[in-house]
This record gives structure tokens, sequence and C-alpha cells, in this order.
């Protein structure tokens, strides 16, 4: 008993000890030590209240200081790590406010068809895969657009050419269309008899031979008989995917499909020490909407994940298609074919209750909605939800929002809602836009993207991808932000240039923007005393170039949670 008092003791003062030591190297002429000291920066905050400063200091993963070289180098220790950052610019690090991270991640193994603006340039990409990967049992890749093909839809002949041998299916880079070969038809007994599915739509021609062209649900006839990844795959495919964010300086997404099913994947993977992004992750709900077992998963993978890293919050739900192919739901007819709206794919009735059911519970719920009628129904359904829930701090958001009907666009302001853009979608580029354009007409062109607008209603906007869709990277969704030209600096003056946004608007919305967007403001999306230390620094500083080469600018350090997961210098 005595003994043991006294090892009891002895262990105490060891103890003692070891907490005086770490007290007396935690302090630096009284001033906590920093672990890692970044200076020589120029550091841009997205704090208003001090926009920029020279140096940060980090402790714990989180930021310890941030001001002038002299005042946070008092934090420095014998044991502190200092980077110099040689005068280049710090920001905070990018939070994409729309992803699908696991088919993002897959596709960066798939052929890349994103860019292309010829079919002689899409078939080339396609024979140099195939050559390449003669076992395959499928050809898959994505990317390619409308205008590239002759009457803006691909047809079967074009990929018959290159893959005769073999199902071949090739996503649309909006990700609503597929475009496959005929043996993929055969595989999966398309033919002239074959109807529509719901929500879908088998291209076909004069004589009702389907193209090969298969548009949202008709996609998954073909698409259903591609053999699934394995879990090891998928795994390898997400730490592929991870190495792709953190190179680029994403260091949180918002995953909008896709990352609900991978979450004990993404936790395997968090466990083991090798994730460098940080998730919240949505749970998505077709019509008629969320019924007890969603509810139950749901409920389960919120108690699950809910830490700063992983956390599961709130609903996706998809309400129409996309512009380009007209399956987006108009107010009006489109220009290009006067009998077709588009289409809802909820009745409104049961749109809206389930938006009050996902409101009540104090949820936030995201839709994509790109045409007027969606969106203005998706409007519509939040204010009600918002009405319910008696909270106004839902910051429900709207995926796209395209095409916003005039008098709508001070309802975001008015209601709270979240405009979450993909800048890179309005590359005005003719073989990204044209069709787009072409659908809507005149007209509704003019309200194209109106990021601008929206912001000046008083609405809030959070940046992103939608990743695959466009890349993850968000240097080229900067420059069109604030350019509306595309790469090549087209049209002169830019596409409907009142749409615009500032330099430092889109920053915002790439950082500030996508962390109110997902509850993470207190603890992200600027450099201030206290936050996460999340950090990029970059080739070179986007408010002095010229915002044609901001799409140029590499990330030279990533830094989540004060380690370096990415180091180019
Ligand atoms: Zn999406």
């Amino acid at each position: 008993m005595r003994g043991m008092i006294k090892k009891n003791r002895a262990i105490d003062n060891v103890l003692l000890v070891a907490a005086l030591l770490a007290a007396l190297s935690a302090c630096s002429g009284g001033r906590t030590a920093a672990e890692t000291i970044i200076t020589n920066a120029k550091v841009y905050t997205v704090n208003p209240a001090r926009p920029w400063a020279e140096a940060v200091a980090i402790r714990e993963g989180r930021i310890l200081a941030v001001g002038a070289a002299k005042d946070v180098l008092r934090h420095k220790a014998s044991q502190s790590r200092v980077i110099d950052a040689g005068g280049r610019l710090l920001l905070p690090g990018f939070e994409d406010s729309h992803v699908h991270f696991v088919s993002g991640s897959a596709n960066l193994g798939m052929i890349d068809l994103a860019g292309t603006k010829t079919v002689e340039e899409i078939q080339g990409r396609i024979r140099a895969f195939v050559q390449e990967n003669p076992g395959s049992a499928w050809v898959q890749g994505r990317g390619w657009m409308y205008p590239a093909f002759p009457g803006h839809m691909p047809h079967k002949k074009f990929l018959d050419e290159v893959v005769p041998d073999r199902p071949a299916c090739m996503r649309c880079a909006d990700g609503h269309s597929s475009w496959v070969n005929s043996r993929a038809l055969a595989l999966a007994g398309i033919g002239r008899d074959t109807k529509d599915p719901e929500n879908g739509k088998i291209v076909r021609d004069g004589k009702g031979e389907p193209t090969g062209a298969l548009l949202e649900s008709a996609s998954s006839l073909v698409s259903a008989l591609i053999p699934e990844p394995t879990p090891e795959e998928t795994l390898a495919d997400i730490r592929r995917g991870l190495r792709e964010t953190a190179r680029l300086g994403v260091v949180r997404v918002h995953g909008l499909g896709g990352e609900f099913e991978a979450l004990d994947l993404l936790d395997r993977i968090r466990r083991e020490g090798g994730l460098t992004t940080r998730f919240t992750v949505t749970m998505w709900v077709d019509s008629p909407g969320p019924a007890d077992k969603d509810w139950k998963a749901y409920e389960d993978a919120r108690t699950k994940f809910h830490d700063e890293w992983l956390a599961v919050d709130g609903i996706k739900m998809m309400l129409d298609g996309v512009i380009d192919s007209g399956t987006g739901a108009m107010l009006d007819p489109y220009e290009s074919e006067r009998e077709n709206r588009g289409k809802l794919f909820w009745e409104p009735e049961a749109f809206k209750k389930a938006v009050a059911e996902i409101n009540a519970k104090g949820l936030q719920v995201s839709t994509h909605s790109i045409g007027d009628a969606a969106i203005r129904l998706t409007l519509d359904a939040y204010e009600e939800g918002l009405r319910a829930a008696g909270n106004p701090d839902l910051r429900n958001k709207i995926e796209h929002a395209e095409d916003i009907a005039a008098e709508d666009i001070p309802r975001f302001g008015r209601l709270g809602v979240i405009g979450s853009f993909q800048p890179l979608h309005a590359n005005p580029e003719p073989g990204w836009i044209g069709a787009w354009i072409k659908n809507v007409g005149p007209e509704r062109e003019q309200r194209a993207f109106a990021w601008k607008a929206v912001l000046d209603g008083g609405g809030r906007l959070a940046f992103g991808s939608d990743w695959p869709v466009v890349t993850v990277s968000p240097w080229p969704g900067l420059q069109v932000a604030v350019t509306r030209q595309d790469l090549e600096g087209l049209p002169a003056g830019g596409w409907l240039p009142q749409h615009k946004v500032s330099l430092s608007e889109a920053v915002h919305a790439y950082t500030m923007g996508g962390a109110y967007a997902m509850h993470r403001e207190k603890d992200e999306g600027s450099i201030e005393a206290g936050k996460l230390a999340d950090l990029i620094l970059v080739s070179q500083n986007i408010f002095e170039v010229d915002p044609h080469k901001i799409a140029e600018t590499k990330v030279l350090l990533t830094i989540v949670g004060g380690k370096v997961v990415h180091d180019a210098r």
C-alpha cells in the first residue's frame, strides 16, 4: 500500500515536471510558442476588419496569431518551424461548395474529354485510351459537350468508329446525358421499340432508331450494366482525388452526391491519417421525399460523423435537368423547341412538403434548380419551409441557378438563400455554352449566371465546381468569375459583363462564402486567430497579375489543420 503511494507520488512528480517543461516550451518570452510560423508573406485574410498581414503563427492545428511579422515572430520558439514565403500570396484554403467527390475521383482514371471541341479531337482521345487499355471490358469516359457534335447531339456512329468491339459509355460533362456505342445499346436491349423511362429520353433519328444519345434517367439503362467498382477500387480512387484537391488548394468540399454512400471509406482513410480535405456530406433524397428508413440512415450517419473533418449535414434534392439538353424546367418554352419547357422532377406540392419536413428538423436543403421555373418553385418551397421551421438561419442553397427570372433575384437576399454557383459553368467558350444560349434565346440569355445581381440583392454566394462536371481546380473558375471571358480572353469585354464579380468577392465566395454555406464560418473561411489553420501559398499574387492569368496560378503549399498536405515549393 505504502509502496504504491510512493510510486504514485513518483509518477505525479514526473507528470508535474513534464507539464512544467511543456508549459515552458509552449512559451517564448511570455508568448505561446508556435509550431509553425509562415513569414515574409502577403497574407490576404478575407477578414474585412484587417484584410492584409505579413505572417501567420500556427499551433495545434489552429491559427495562433496573424499580423505584422514582428508581432507574429514573438511566438517563435526554438522548436518552431519557420517557413519563408518569399513575399508570395497566402490565402485561406479554398472551399468547394458543390462536388461529387467519388465520381470525380473515379474519373481521374477514365478518358478525359474535357475541353474537346470537335469529333476528331474526341475520337483521338478515345483511340489513344483504347490502345493503352486493350483489356478493359468497358470503355468509359467523360467530359464531352453538345456543341462538339453535328446538331449539338452525339451519335453512336462516331463512337463505333473508334470502339467497335466493346461496350463504350461516355458521360457528358454536365453529367446529365450519355453517349453510347452500338455494343452498349445492344447489351442494354435498347431498340426502336424501347420506351423512354420516366424523366429520361432515348434520342432517336427520323426512322425511330436510337442514336446513342441518352438523356437524364435514360443513361441508367446503360450505366446500370457497368460493373460497380469494389470498395478497394473506390478507396484507391478517393485517395487519388484527395491528392488532387490538396494539389489545387481545396481544403473543404460540400459533397452533394455519392459521398454519403462512401462515408465509411472516408472514415477509414481518416483513421489511417490520410484525410487531407474536410468533408461536409449531404444525403440525397428523390421524389416523393424522405421515408422513415432515410431518416434512420441520416440520423445514424450524423451520430457517427459530425466533426471538423467529416460531418453529415443537410439534404440534397434535384428539381430539374439542364438547359443545354432542354431538360431544365423553364417558365416559357425553349427558343429552339417551342413545345418544350423541360420538366420538373417533382410534383410541386410533394417538393414543398419535403422541404418543409426537412427544414422543420432544422436541416439545410440544397436543391439542384437550373431553369427559371425550377428556381421559382424552390424559392417558394424555401419561403414556406422557413416559415414552418420558424428558423431564419437554415441557409438553404440553390445549386446552379443558371437562369433566374428577374423578379426572383431579390428573393435570395430576402430569404437568406445561398446562390451556390460554379463560375466555370459560365465559361463563354462557344463549344461549352453554345447550346445553352441557343436554347434560351436572346432575352433569357441576358440573365445568365447572374452572380452579381444575387449579391447586390443581398444574397450570399458560395462558389464551387460540381466536379466532375468541370475540374475541381478553383483557379480557372476564379478567372471566369472576374472576366466573364473564356480562357483565351474572349469575347472582348466579357459575356454579359454586368454579371462579373470583383476578385475579392470571388475569393470570398470560394472561402468564407463556402464556410458560411456549410455552417463552418466560425472556424474556417478566413485567416483569423483561433480558426483552423487551413492555408494555401500560391505562385502569384492574383490581386496584381493580369486577370487573364489567374487560371495559371499554382498552389505551392497546402496546409490543412496545421499540417502540410501538399508541397510544391
Ligand atoms: Zn452536382
